[in-house]
């Protein structure tokens, strides 16, 4: 009888094999007992629908799965653990990108402070030198004051005249004394019109901060004559941390500055080198990176329209503002045009002011003052005029030091200006705004000024 029942069983088996539909699923009933379930659907069942069976649980696993898939594609929530783990590796790998593009820039960033203490120490011990040469050297005899010099012919280079610096050697730097030149009184109806000089200078006022390490030193700037199809109030930006700066960010207005929403991202060709860049004309004028190169940057066609070095200035960390941070060239814009701000080993690291043709950067003319170059934070030029800030970090500092081309005069000056968040990598004259411009630590600010009449 057993052996019948087997056989039957057999040939069924073969049956349903033959007919391709038999189906034997194996499972655990609720006791833990193993169940075995047997079906082969008659020719006539052979329409009905199946509501189970593993093709139907293949089915729902490949659903699930796209599911998954289509929430990974969409950022969307699947609500269920396994979307969770999910968003929660995306989530992992972009924290872990973004620490290790910051660990890139500090690295950048510490090389780059390791340069500046070799550059400090190496001028310590120059200026140690000259001290032990200067001690050694016998009193000078007093000798009749030296007739004025005819002006210097190459290169357009004007001497100071009246600037006693010039009479004692090019080394011969002039001490900011604290004795203070008075400046002349405001004169109400042409305070902030036409051209002045700086009598003060108001509370910075902070616009935005930098979201990464890349902004903690930075420039800004807008165009005061913009050119098509850039309007008046579009805000540019520049984040200078790290070794790959080409990045030029533009927000139509202050507001959309402030919100952090730019309107265009601009990939430079070549590498930027520090804060100095500055805006005219339609055209980004910035200084090539690890090169006394400057670019003239056209906005509208993205392209380079100019380049040419800037003769004899010093770069990558030879002549520097105080705060270092490869300075060497400072760019600005002013009522009389487009301006350099330098040093060069000729005019041994005194602040050399020369004026550029702005379509081929050509220069136009050269003065060089009795200013070290490293002994002041920042400068800016307004109406011909340079004025120097004495420190980058002090809470409370001045413009100590006004230069005028027209007269090829300095003199010293203090007028109170405030490092709000002790670190400013960058001064410019805005002169579509008529205030100053600066990046403070992260920070971009904005200074009113009051200009007085001039002399
Ligand atoms: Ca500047």
């Amino acid at each position: 009888m057993l052996v019948l029942l087997l056989l039957c069983t057999f040939g069924l088996l073969l049956r349903g094999d033959a007919q391709d539909r038999a189906a034997l699923w194996r499972g655990n009933d609720q006791s833990g007992r193993c169940q075995y379930t047997f079906s082969v659907p008659s020719p006539t069942e052979a329409s009905c629908p199946q509501t189970g069976g593993p093709e139907v649980e293949g089915l729902k696993a490949r659903l699930s799965l796209l599911e998954v898939l289509v929430s990974r594609l969409t950022g969307g929530d699947t609500g269920g653990p396994q979307g969770a783990t999910v968003r929660d590796q995306t989530e992992l790998h972009q924290s872990l990108n973004r620490v290790t593009g910051e660990k890139n820039l500090l690295q950048g960033e510490k090389e780059r402070l390791e340069q500046e203490l070799e550059g400090l120490q190496r001028r310590m011990e120059e200026m140690r030198r000259e001290t032990e040469r200067l001690r050694n050297r016998p009193c000078p005899l007093q000798t009749p004051a030296v007739p004025p010099s005819p002006p210097l012919q190459d290169s357009g280079l004007t001497r100071p005249a009246g600037d006693s610096a010039w009479q004692t050697g090019p080394q011969g730097f002039q001490e900011l004394k604290a004795e203070v030149t008075e400046v002349p009184a405001p004169d109400g109806s042409e305070e902030n019109t036409g051209c002045g000089d700086v009598v003060s200078v108001g509370e910075p006022v902070t616009h935005r901060k930098a979201d990464t390490i890349a902004g903690k030193y930075g420039v800004w700037m807008q165009d005061p004559e913009p050119v098509s199809p850039y309007g008046p109030n579009m805000i540019w930006r520049i984040d200078t941390i790290g070794s790959d700066v080409r990045q030029l960010y533009g927000y139509e207005d202050m507001e959309q500055l402030t919100k952090g929403f730019p309107s265009k991202v601009l990939l430079l060709p070549e590498l930027v080198e520090s804060t100095g860049s500055t805006l005219y004309r339609g055209s980004l004028y910035y200084q090539r990176r690890r090169s006394r190169s400057l670019i003239r940057f056209d906005l509208a066609s993205e392209s380079i329209a100019a380049r040419r070095e800037l003769p004899h200035a010093g770069f990558h960390g030879q002549f520097p503002y105080s705060w270092g941070g490869y300075t060497d060239i400072d760019l600005s814009v002013d009522e009389q045009g487009l301006w350099a701000v330098y040093s060069s080993s000729k005019a041994k690291g005194a602040i050399v002011i020369s004026q550029l043709d702005p379509n081929s950067l050509e220069v136009k003319r050269s003065w060089e003052t009795s200013i070290r170059k490293n002994s002041v934070a920042n400068s800016f030029i307004i109406c011909g005029k340079l004025y120097t800030v004495a420190s980058y970090t002090s809470p409370d500092t001045t413009i100590n030091y006004i230069y005028d081309t027209r007269t090829s005069q300095g003199k010293s000056v203090a007028i109170p200006f405030k490092n709000k968040y002790r670190y400013n990598s960058m001064i410019d004259y805005n002169l579509a705004q008529r205030k100053l411009f600066a990046w403070d630590n992260f920070h971009m600010v904005s200074y009113d000024l009051r200009l007085g009449r001039q002399e």
